[in-house]
């Protein structure tokens, strides 16, 4: 069975990411929604464990071929843990091209039997990213038409909101 991860801090998981995933899955037997906690991005918009309900709200239609979890590690080293050979990563423009490059020529010194794969944006969700998506959250404005279809994000800005109180 091929198994890959696809890592991104996720916060939050928009349409843009799932339509990598759904292309992933073209790829892949079963793939792994792995959500790092960036150093460089602090405590991020979203904790932790929201992002992973909203990542399991977007992915019922899949069943058992995709899981979500976790990690704080390397992301090689979350390779290494699950035992897998692959990680996912999407293409939306040629800036995310020449950051990617150097994630991936950093892995593949780290260990060159891990390959990356990048899956490019369907046109209509090239555009979308999860800063814009935070962008319209923190000003009150609707992101449904941007996120993945059966997640109820106002839910979750409500359970944001009691966390910080
Ligand atoms: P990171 O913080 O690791 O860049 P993100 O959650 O921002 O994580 O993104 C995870 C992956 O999904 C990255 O490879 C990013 O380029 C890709 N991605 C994000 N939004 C889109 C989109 N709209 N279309 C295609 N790929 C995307």
């Amino acid at each position: 069975m091929r198994t890959a991860i696809f890592p991104g801090s996720f916060d939050p998981f928009t349409a843009g990411h799932l339509d990598v995933l759904d292309s992933a899955l073209k790829l892949f037997d079963k793939v792994i929604v792995a959500v790092g906690y960036n150093s460089n991005k602090a405590a991020g918009f979203f904790p932790v464990d929201i992002r992973m309900k909203i990542i399991r709200d977007s992915i019922k239609q899949y069943g058992k071929r995709v899981d979500v979890c976790c990690y704080k590690e390397l992301t090689i080293e979350l390779c290494h843990r699950l035992g897998v050979n692959f990680i996912v990563r999407g293409l939306r423009t040629t800036t995310d091209f020449e950051f990617e490059g150097v994630i991936a020529q950093a892995n593949r010194v780290l260990d060159p039997d891990v390959v990356t794969v990048y899956v490019q944006a369907s046109h209509e969700y090239s555009f979308i990213s999860s800063t814009v998506v935070r962008d319209l959250l923190i000003h009150n404005g609707d992101a449904t038409p941007f996120m993945p279809q059966g997640v109820d994000i106002k839910k979750y800005i409500k359970a944001r909101k009691e966390l910080k109180k």
